[in-house]
């Protein structure tokens, strides 16, 4: 089966690209988790932002997808839905898990995978679950309970901007 072992992304392979996750403070405080895939930017909003506790399902808000060249996005944004500041909060490479098809796995509503950043790493699951509002964009992240877990693990104890070393205070008055 040598036509197999050519394949790029045969089912087991890591296909690794990048992740980000800005912290923006818009009209209400929200991490962006976005995933790079297609050739787009694949972007959850999660108000309580993502955390290393694997006891802990947060709320995260499936969003429009951004271009490849909002990754480094840091800076002021002056009008619109996003207004507010932001901050590269996080950010390095991601990997799917059970599945070689990450935008297949979205669209059906359930994605597995690891994080490699400087403050999130591991294995996390996105899944689409709105039990009581069925709202479609409704999604749950959670960390799996690997050698990364850490009990009750708050982002908001790591402020600053992985790129600049920044607040979003800072980012706002500058
Ligand atoms: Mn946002």
């Amino acid at each position: 089966m040598s036509e197999l072992a050519s394949e790029p992304s045969a089912p087991g392979d890591h296909v690794v690209s990048r992740f980000v996750v800005h912290r923006h403070r818009a009209r209400r405080l929200h991490y962006d988790l976005r995933l790079e895939m297609g050739g787009v930017l694949v972007s959850w909003a999660v108000p309580k932002g993502p955390t290393l506790d694997p006891a802990v399902r947060v709320l995260a808000v499936h969003v429009d997808d951004h271009e490849l060249g909002h990754y480094d996005f840091e800076g002021v944004i002056e009008s619109g839905y996003g207004r507010g500041d932001a901050i590269v909060w996080d950010w390095g490479m991601w990997a799917p898990a059970k599945t070689a098809d990450p935008v297949r796995a979205v669209a059906d509503g359930e994605l597995h995978f690891d994080l490699m950043g400087e403050k999130v790493a591991g294995r996390f699951a996105l899944i689409r679950s709105d039990p009581i509002r069925r709202d479609p964009r409704n999604w749950l992240l959670v960390h799996k309970n690997d050698e990364h877990a850490v009990r009750g693990w708050d982002p908001e104890t790591l402020p600053r901007s992985v790129k600049s070393g920044r607040t979003n205070e800072e980012v706002a008055a500058d």
